[in-house]
């Protein structure tokens, strides 16, 4: 197939769900058992994300954000403390340390992984630095070892990277605790929803108590941010299609690889994603050595999503300077379509137009 005579209307998003008939089926027992809201799915949605990670204590909440927010305050994490974490990464992490009072530093990434910088969160700790929060960003496992010979607690955040693996480890066992996203556009999706791993059975009760305001004794400020069996019941049947969807996110990434090597990028300040066994594609971020806007405006044009993979990075959010790592990389890197439902056509024609339009042949 060539596109060079393409005269059709293509349009290829950016990201889409992979949700069927057995997800549907599943929610529509929930929802014809008359319990609806936090229950028995619940539960075992916790026990199977526990089991599929390798870790003993799981507790869903309402999104990632909630999940970051409940670990931080389980951790005794408030006001005149600092959380590291990094610039290059969505606002969810600032808005869940903002929320406990405490202050969030940003940290450096590394170019290879788009990872905190070991190095540059070294720098930053004081006596007030009181958590790290560590995402596996795009899916590419960090050095989650370097960050724990720091000895601050460690928030592996998974939300982009469930399934994936570090020298033989499960991403999300090797901290002292990890988050999880299932948003719509995540590697599984109950729509919204969250969870935290632990092996500390004190930091996971004590998330499990703030997580849910009713039928305590006494008063303190807890949050509702629970989960919906019928959430739980999707996530279900999302986490046994798991490895079906890593495998075909990895298969389009090898075609994505295949295609744009053969472009002799290197030579053309091109970047491709760093390649990692352990890696889950979540996302496929191409470096293009130049500012990106107008590549995203013309890839737009030839009806194919390919935005910043970043929508704006934290150190602009709080009018920070001194981020030239992460400011560079932000600004000229685009995030190509990659979810198991793109097809190989569509694969084919984003790499082919990510040529031409790039120049980079
Ligand atoms: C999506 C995401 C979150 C937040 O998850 P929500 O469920 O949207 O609140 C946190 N961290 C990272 C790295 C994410 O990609």
């Amino acid at each position: 197939m060539t596109h060079e005579n393409y005269t059709g209307i293509m349009n290829i998003p950016h990201s889409q769900p992979s949700l069927g008939q057995k997800e549907a089926e599943a929610a529509g027992r929930v929802i014809m058992s008359a319990y609806i809201a936090q229950g028995k799915e619940v539960f075992r949605f916790e026990q199977a994300l526990a089991a599929r990670i390798g870790v003993p204590c799981a507790v869903s909440t309402s999104s990632g954000t909630a999940a970051l927010h409940l670990t931080l305050l389980a951790m005794g994490i408030g006001p005149g403390d600092q959380v590291i974490i990094p610039s290059y990464v969505c606002t969810s992490l600032l808005h869940a340390v903002n929320y406990t009072g405490a202050e969030a530093v940003l940290a450096e990434i590394i170019p290879e992984t788009y990872n905190m910088s070991p190095e540059d969160v070294e720098k930053k700790i004081n006596p007030r630095s009181k958590a790290i929060i560590l995402p596996h960003m795009f899916g590419a496992p960090a050095d989650t070892e370097a960050f724990l010979s720091f000895n601050i607690p460690l928030v592996e955040d998974c939300a982009q990277s469930l399934g994936g693996m570090q020298k033989g480890k499960m991403l999300g066992s090797i901290a002292h605790a990890a988050v999880f996203s299932f948003y719509a556009n995540k590697v599984i999706t109950t729509g919204e929803g969250g969870m935290v791993l632990s092996r500390s059975e004190d930091l996971t009760a004590r998330i499990r108590d703030l997580r849910d305001y009713d039928n305590k004794t006494g008063y303190k400020i807890r949050y509702n941010y629970k989960m919906t069996d019928i959430q739980a019941a999707v996530g279900l049947v999302q986490l046994q299609r798991l490895d079906e969807f890593t495998t075909r996110r990895k298969n389009i990434a090898e075609q994505y690889y295949q295609y744009l090597n053969h472009a002799r990028t290197a030579d053309a300040g091109i970047r491709l994603p760093h390649s990692d066994p352990g890696r889950i594609y979540y996302r496929f971020p191409v470096e293009i050595g130049k500012n990106a806007d107008a590549l995203i405006r013309n890839m737009q044009k030839q009806g194919i999503a390919c935005p910043r993979p970043v929508h704006c990075p934290l150190h602009r959010c709080l009018e920070q300077d001194a981020f030239p790592q992460t400011e560079k990389i932000w600004k000229n890197t685009v995030s190509l379509p990659i979810y198991p439902k793109l097809s190989d056509a569509e694969v084919r024609y984003t790499a082919e137009m990510l040529m031409k339009l790039a120049a980079f042949l």
